[in-house]
């Protein structure tokens, strides 16, 4: 089998890295692997079973009733099942976002969750997005870009985002939640998040999609020639 190629797009919460990852993925012919989503779906998991995402020993009690694993419907959308069960829509609220941030940090879920990311850059060329990907997961992934923008424009689009969901979105609360997982994110002991040394960063305030794709195009071209 040929060597794949991937691309790691790591970056705090609302940077726009799934929009971004996903038009490159289409434009490249690139499989985009959106790794918040496992941890989503592990945080789920528990949140059903009322376990605290904080609780360490309830944790590891459960963990091994949790199979986890990722399909692509024919649109190329990334669905998350978990114990056989969809629940792509499930795991997309600002609950299970707080829950995913503080059920990261535990070692056990960490340790459990990478084979299944670096399975998927065995398999296929990636674009994959998260928090650790150029860091821990994919340290040499040919591209590594980080992508960051201001809390405050980041809490804007995670707003809009929510509203046009249909969700109730309040642009103070969703400020304080992204600024709170910032924090939990960039300060655990275990992958937190940060830029990895040969990374790019691409500060995306004030740029819109069009502009940070061709940004991150240009990035990608000059790394893998295509
Ligand atoms: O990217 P998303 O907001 O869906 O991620 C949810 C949470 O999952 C993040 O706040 C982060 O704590 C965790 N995560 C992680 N490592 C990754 C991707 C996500 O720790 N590679």
């Amino acid at each position: 089998m040929a060597k794949k190629i991937a691309i790691a797009i790591d970056g705090p919460a609302g940077a726009g890295k799934s929009t971004i990852a996903r038009r490159l993925a289409a434009e490249l012919g690139y499989c985009y692997v959106d790794t918040g989503a496992i941890y989503r779906t592990v945080a789920y998991f528990l949140d059903l079973l009322g376990i605290s995402p904080k609780d360490a020993d309830g944790v590891a009690r459960y963990l091994d009733e949790l199979t986890v694993s990722i399909t692509y419907d024919e649109e190329g959308k990334q669905h998350m099942i978990m114990n056989g069960m969809d629940v792509t829509e499930d795991i997309r609220t600002q609950e299970i976002s707080q829950k995913a941030s503080l059920v990261s940090a535990n070692p056990l879920v960490r340790e459990m969750l990478l084979d299944l990311q670096r399975d998927m850059a065995k398999e296929y060329n990636v674009i994959m997005d998260g928090r650790d990907i150029g860091t821990v997961v994919l340290p040499r992934a040919k591209v590594k870009i980080f992508l960051t923008a201001s809390p405050e424009v980041r809490a804007k689009r995670r707003t809009a985002e929510l509203e046009a969901k249909g969700q109730t979105a309040n642009y103070e609360k969703v400020l304080k939640e992204i600024q709170q997982r910032d924090y939990q994110d960039s300060h655990r002991a275990i992958a937190p998040l940060k830029q990895a040394k040969d990374a790019v960063k691409v500060d995306t305030s004030e740029l819109d999609i069009d502009g940070v794709v061709a940004t991150i195009r240009k990035i990608v071209e000059g790394k893998i020639g295509q």
